[in-house]
């Protein structure tokens, strides 16, 4: 259920609203929107009773969320939300583009690539130093030596930086030095790590696993806000089909979905989608004009080297094409 403040309704109504539903036994999440704020209860099992709650100063209405999922959803948030970092606004009217390696492999192959991605107008650096490999024999990552790189990126550069945490044991230092913790497809239900992704005071990127839905999407989503974090921005990046002519389907379909019922940015990830770099101009144009937030792209200087994710990782001047190209699609 939703408790919806009026208009006019002040800090301390709000805070009366929160103290009165964890006298019933709830929580109170407070949502502020442009318009008004709704306090959203969590934690009841079956219907609330709103007598006292509708008697409260402030109080406009009450409403029941119809979804499984509340924090997320539209219902409680009406606007788009859009997730601030500096001078960067995921949600915002601009898609914000975030490219980089697969994986830091070095310094200077980490501030090759960056230099080359902020000339052509990307706002955040991606790079693993956690690596979620498929093999224990392949590249695992550089770990916190890769982070420290990360961190000469941003202050030198200027970019933000967004990485992955890929289970409770490196997600407090991959916390300390990211701007943007990137939660992967493997991990979407890793309810533990979402958990404590939701204590994080940084915004997280939370990947679709490529079996599931766009419920199982969304209610991941809502275990991380549930714990607090609203900062959260959900990221396409394609799903297992039976089409074997791309590494997995980029499911377009889901920019739409999620916007109809969800408040939060979506970003779309073309090259772990197409697994190969031949394919991530098309799918990255697609992906702005059905309303993408923006992009996650693996770009590299020399892909043939690269320890991972070579196949799918664009050339420099692919990207710099790739940046023309989105900027004259309309949203
Ligand atoms: C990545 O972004 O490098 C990655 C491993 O992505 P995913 O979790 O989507 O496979
Ligand atoms: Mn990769």
């Amino acid at each position: 259920m939703l408790v919806v403040m009026k208009n006019d309704a002040t800090e301390a109504h709000v805070q009366a609203v929160v103290r009165e539903i964890e006298n019933l036994g709830y929580r109170g999440i407070p949502m502020p929107g442009a318009q008004r704020t709704a306090v959203c209860i969590i934690g009841n099992k079956g219907p609330v009773d709103d007598s006292r709650l509708l008697a409260l100063d402030g109080v406009k209405e009450t409403i029941v969320v119809t979804k499984p999922y509340k924090l997320v959803s539209r219902e409680t948030h009406p606007e788009s939300t859009i997730i601030a970092i500096g001078d960067v606004k995921i949600g915002g009217e601009k898609p914000v583009i975030m490219a980089g390696p697969c994986a830091v492999e070095s310094e200077e192959q980490a501030f090759t690539i960056a230099r080359l991605v902020k000339k052509c107008g990307a706002l955040v650096f991606r790079g693993g130093a956690f690596k979620p490999r498929t093999s224990p024999y392949s590249f695992q990552g550089l770990g916190e030596e890769g982070l420290k790189i990360l961190e000469k990126v941003h202050n030198e550069i200027g970019l933000l930086i967004v990485t992955e945490a890929t289970d409770h044991t490196n997600i407090d230092v991959v916390e300390k030095y990211a701007d943007i913790i990137q939660i992967g497809a493997r991990n979407m239900q890793n309810y533990s790590l979402l958990r404590r992704a939701g204590q994080a005071s940084k915004p997280i990127l939370l990947k679709r696993g490529f079996a599931a839905t766009i419920d199982e999407l969304l209610m991941s989503a809502e275990y991380i806000m549930s714990e607090g974090n609203t900062q959260v921005i959900l990221c396409e990046r394609g799903i297992r089909t039976f089409s074997d002519n791309t590494r997995n389907t980029l499911d377009l379909s889901a920019i739409p979905s999620i916007k109809e019922v969800s408040h939060l940015p979506t970003v779309v990830d073309p090259s772990h989608a197409a697994g190969r770099r031949e394919y991530v101009i098309p799918l990255s144009k697609g992906a702005i004009a059905v309303g993408a937030d923006g992009l996650l792209v693996e770009v590299h200087h020399d892909p043939s080297h690269a320890l991972s994710d070579g196949m799918q990782s664009l050339y420099p001047e692919q990207f710099a094409r790739l940046m023309k190209e989105i900027n004259n699609i309309n949203r």
